[in-house]
């Protein structure tokens, strides 16, 4: 984790330095300083700070400054950070407008200039401030944040690709959560409210923003691999679940030159199983995204290449060769070719629905959208293992979940140990 953020301004550069250096030797090694020469180039900095997912504990503020006092940049630092600490540093004629300050604009402290010996005049106030900071601190989460409403099949599909990809990232709705709106403003966009044309909105963990990324966009912004290293394989794999994660490793195990194309997530369906009970050498069970993650990292380790989200789109053969054209136009060529495709989702078949899909009616997508289902209803369609599965996944956020069956039992279709848990 990044360690917590001092910052400090002043606009006098001997001050700021001497401020500095004392800070630093006293909290370097809990605290990360960052300084700025006026209130301008501090707010920039506070919105930077913001953006990336790094914390401030503590503001410290010359009052007299060109521009921006003090007190109207820990104002408005505040409105970014409102958990941080606020102290102005201040010169003996400033001591009325600090003490006015406190009274007004709910100023923690005021320290006097100038502060030596720092062990008698700087630390064991900031040392208090910092203590009752760090009280209550609740770190704040460093990843990729993605903001947007909550029935937009776009922002679905961005974060069905990062929960399946177990790509750490918060979902921020804009309609009921203020700081999706504060985000938004720090990276310079605006919203209307009718149309949200700049969402879904991501914001990366550098604080860089891609405003309404394809799925695509937004693995290569993320660093996945989706274009092949080399033209020829001796193996290639199409589809990523069990099946072609299985064959990987043991082609790759064997020496063989091995590539992998998925087109959604590896893991397959099994992926997206929020338990699996039934699979040998795990006795108490696990869920689909840790056996994706545990075949994914055996497969790596052989050296298998693994390009998501990547589609193989066309196939031929030509002698002992056969060629595989991706998605994105290139073609890969192989000795062996083994196409691991699995089965796609059944679609319900009912007038309407597509409109829906992605926004309030999801194929699989439990992981997803269980937690933004708390205190809800919830309709399961379908009356076997992945219904059962997803019933019971749901019950843990929702408040009531009822399952749609067709059949006249589950004992037909549905496996013994998931009718025991319903
Ligand atoms: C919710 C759920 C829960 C389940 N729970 C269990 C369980 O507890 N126990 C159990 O035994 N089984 C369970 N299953 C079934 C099990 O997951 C499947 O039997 C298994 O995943 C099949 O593996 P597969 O590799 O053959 O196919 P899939 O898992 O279907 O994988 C095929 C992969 O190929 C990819 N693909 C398809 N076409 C292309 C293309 N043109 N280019 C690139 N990629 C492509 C797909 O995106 C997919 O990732 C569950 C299934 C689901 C959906």
């Amino acid at each position: 984790m990044e360690k917590p953020v001092i910052l400090t301004l002043d606009d006098d550069p001997a001050v700021l330095q001497a401020i500095a250096r004392d800070l630093r030797q006293h909290y370097g090694d809990r605290f990360r300083l960052v300084r700025a020469d006026s209130g301008a180039v501090a707010l920039d900095a506070t919105q930077k700070l913001k953006l990336r997912g790094d914390t401030v504990a503590l503001f410290l503020a010359d009052q007299r400054m060109p521009g921006m006092s003090g007190v109207e940049f820990l104002e408005q630092a505040s409105a970014i950070f409102p958990t941080a600490k606020r102290a102005l540093l201040t010169a003996y004629a400033d001591t009325d407008a600090a003490i006015a300050a406190i009274n007004n604009a709910n100023l923690d402290y005021y320290l006097l200039k100038p502060w030596d010996p720092p062990e008698e005049k700087l630390y064991p106030v900031l040392d208090d401030l910092l203590e009752d900071w760090q009280a209550s601190f609740k770190p704040a989460f460093k990843g990729v944040k993605v903001i947007s409403d909550r029935w937009s099949p776009d922002s679905h599909a961005l974060r069905d690709f990062l929960a399946r990809n177990q790509i750490p990232y918060r979902w921020l709705d804009i309609e009921t959560d203020p700081e999706a709106q504060q985000l938004l403003n720090l990276a310079g966009e605006t919203v209307d409210q009718a149309t949200h044309p700049c969402l879904p909105l991501v914001i990366q963990e550098d604080g860089s923003k891609l405003v309404k990324p394809s799925v695509t966009d937004l693995a290569q912004a993320l660093g996945q691999t989706t274009e092949a290293a080399k033209p020829f394989y001796d193996l290639v794999i199409v589809g990523g679940g069990p099946a072609g994660l299985a064959a990987a490793v043991y082609g790759a195990s064997e020496g063989l030159r091995t590539v992998l194309i998925e087109r959604e997530a590896p893991g397959g369906q099994a992926g997206t199983s929020s338990r699996i009970e039934n699979y040998l050498g795990f006795p108490v069970g696990l869920s689909g995204s840790d056996l994706a993650r545990r075949a994914v990292t055996q497969a790596k380790r052989f050296g298998v290449e693994i390009l998501s989200p990547q589609a193989g789109q066309a196939l031929r053969s030509e002698g002992n060769y056969h060629f595989v054209t991706l998605s994105d136009g290139s073609e890969i060529s192989s000795h062996a070719l083994i196409l691991a495709l699995g089965v796609s989702w059944r679609r319900l078949n009912m007038p309407g629905i597509e409109q829906f899909t992605g926004a309030g009616v999801y194929y699989g997508a439990a992981q997803t959208e269980a937690a933004a289902c708390q205190d809800e209803e919830v309709y399961v369609v379908g009356g076997a293992n992945s219904a059962g599965q997803a019933a019971m996944y749901f019950s843990k956020f929702a408040k009531t979940v009822r399952i749609l069956v067709r059949g006249e039992s589950l004992t037909k279709s549905m496996s013994q140990y998931l009718i025991d848990q319903i």
